[in-house]
C-alpha cells in the first residue's frame, strides 16, 4: 500500500480557476446538460489559414527535432523586428525567449528573479496564475486594489504607497485580464515616474492582448528609456491570433534576465515544439492588419453585451477598452436567495449561477475582487444573448 503524500509545494497553491471551471463546464456538458461556457479566456475563432499552412509545411520539411531551447533564431529575429515595427522597443534576438505560451514566459522570469520573501506588487483585479507563481516562487504578492470606479486601473499614487524596500517586482496585464482596462502612455509613464526611481525593482508588462484593443495603438512599459533595462515584455500569439492551444509565447528583456529565462526553461521543457514555433513564425512576421477582423468582431459583441448587461439592473460595469472579457460588479446581489440559496459573495453566485442557469462564470475572488465575475465574451452572438438572458432571469429570482 503506498502513502500519498505530496510535497509541500503543492499546498501553497491552488488550481487555476479559470481551467477549473472550464473542466467543470466540459464534465457537465459531457453529462448531457446545456451549459453556456464563459468562463476560460480563448478567442473562438480559428487560427488562420496562412499559419496553419506554415505549420503544414513545417511538418514536410521535418521540422521535428529538438529546438534551440530559447526558440529558433529566425523566430527570435522575427520578434525582434515584431517588437521595433510594432511597440517601438528595440530588442536583439539574444533578448528575446520563446516559451510554451505566455504562461511558461511568466513562470521562467519569476521562478529567475524572486526570492523568497521578496515582495511582488500585483494590481487588482489580476489575471489568476500571476499570484499562483509568486507564492510558488516563496514571494510575496502584495496588493493594489483598482476597483470598476476607477475603471480597474492603479494611479502613481497608489504605486508609490505600496513600494516598500523588499518591492522585487510588479506584474500586470495592459489590456486587462480580467478587466479589459487599458492603461494609455499618459497613465504608463505616471506609472514609470514612479519606478524609475527605484532600479532594483522590475516590471513584468504582460502584452498578451496587444491586438485586442478597441482604443487605438498599443502602448508598452518598455517604451519608456528610463525604465527598458528594468522591464521584461512578456506578449505571445495565444490570443491576438486565436492560437491558444498552439502554446507559444514569449518574452523580450535585458540580456541577464533572457538567460537567466533561457536556463531554468532548460531544465524544464526544453525548446517549445517545432511546429507550432514555424507557424508562431508566419504569425508574428505578418501584418497586423491580418488579425483586425476578429478583434473587430470582438469589439461588435462588447457592445452589444455592455447593452445587455446593463439592463440588469443591479450590475455595474465598466467599458473595457481591450481584451474579451467583462468583469462587472454584482455585489449589489450579496445577501439574498432564491428561497433555498444564499449569495454571500462571487463564488456562491457563480455556483448558483451554474447549477440553476447552466452558465459558467468565473468568480471574481480568482482576480482579486471578490464584488466581480468575470465574463468572456469570445463567442457567438447566439451563445452571449442566451447567457445573459440566463443570467437576467438568473439574478431576478434573488430577493
Ligand atoms: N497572461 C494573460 C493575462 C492571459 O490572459 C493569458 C491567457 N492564458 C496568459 C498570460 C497565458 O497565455 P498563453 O500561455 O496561452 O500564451
Ligand atoms: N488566459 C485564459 C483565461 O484567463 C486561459 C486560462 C488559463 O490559462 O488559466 O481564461
Amino acid at each position: 500500500m503506498s502513502i500519498e503524500k505530496l510535497a509541500a509545494r503543492l499546498s501553497k497553491i491552488s488550481e487555476s480557476q479559470t481551467l477549473a471551471m472550464a473542466r467543470k463546464s466540459r464534465e457537465l456538458q459531457a453529462q448531457g446538460k446545456d451549459v453556456i461556457s464563459l468562463s476560460i479566456g480563448e478567442p473562438d475563432y480559428d487560427t488562420p489559414d496562412f499559419i496553419k499552412e506554415a505549420a503544414k509545411k513545417a511538418i514536410d520539411q521535418n521540422y521535428t527535432h529538438y529546438t534551440p531551447v530559447a526558440g529558433f533564431q529566425d523566430l527570435r529575429v522575427a520578434i525582434a523586428d515584431k517588437f521595433k515595427r510594432d511597440n517601438q522597443i528595440t530588442y536583439t534576438p539574444e533578448q528575446i525567449v520563446v516559451s510554451t505560451g505566455a504562461k511558461q514566459s511568466i513562470a521562467n522570469v519569476i521562478l529567475s528573479l524572486v526570492d523568497e520573501g521578496d515582495e511582488v506588487i500585483v494590481p487588482i483585479p489580476y489575471w489568476v496564475s500571476y499570484i499562483e507563481l509568486i507564492k510558488l516562487a516563496d514571494g510575496i504578492p502584495v496588493y493594489i486594489y483598482a476597483g470598476v470606479n476607477q475603471n480597474f486601473k492603479i494611479s502613481a499614487e497608489q504605486l508609490e504607497a505600496a513600494i516598500t524596500p523588499k518591492t522585487r517586482m510588479i506584474i500586470f496585464s495592459t489590456p486587462c485580464n480580467p478587466s479589459g482596462s487599458v492603461y494609455n502612455k499618459q497613465e504608463l509613464e505616471a506609472l514609470v515616474k514612479v519606478l524609475e526611481k527605484y532600479p532594483n525593482i522590475y516590471i513584468v508588462s504582460d502584452e498578451i492582448y496587444e491586438h485586442i484593443n478597441f482604443v487605438g495603438k498599443h502602448e508598452s512599459m518598455a517604451q519608456f528609456p528610463s525604465v527598458y533595462n528594468n522591464v521584461i515584455t512578456v506578449n505571445g500569439v495565444s490570443k491576438g491570433f486565436a492560437m491558444t492551444g498552439w502554446r507559444i509565447g514569449y518574452i523580450g528583456a535585458p540580456l541577464w534576465i533572457a538567460k537567466a529565462c533561457e536556463k531554468m526553461q532548460g531544465q524544464f521543457t526544453s525548446g517549445t515544439c517545432s511546429v507550432a514555433q514555424r507557424a508562431a513564425l508566419a504569425a508574428v512576421a505578418a501584418d497586423p492588419a491580418v488579425v483586425k477582423p476578429m478583434r473587430d468582431g470582438f469589439l461588435k459583441r462588447r457592445d452589444m453585451v455592455l447593452a445587455l448587461l446593463n439592463d440588469i439592473p443591479g450590475i455595474k460595469t465598466n467599458v473595457p477598452d481591450g481584451a474579451f472579457y467583462v468583469f462587472p460588479d454584482i455585489s449589489a446581489y450579496f445577501g439574498k436567495s432564491d428561497g433555498t440559496t444564499t449569495i454571500n459573495n462571487s463564488a456562491d453566485l457563480c455556483m448558483y449561477l451554474l447549477n440553476s442557469a447552466n452558465l459558467a462564470l468565473v468568480s471574481g475572488d480568482a482576480f482579486g475582487d471578490d464584488n466581480c465575475v468575470r465574463f468572456s465574451y469570445a463567442t457567438s452572438e447566439d451563445k452571449l444573448i442566451e447567457a445573459i438572458k440566463r443570467l437576467k432571469n438568473a439574478l431576478l429570482l434573488l430577493k
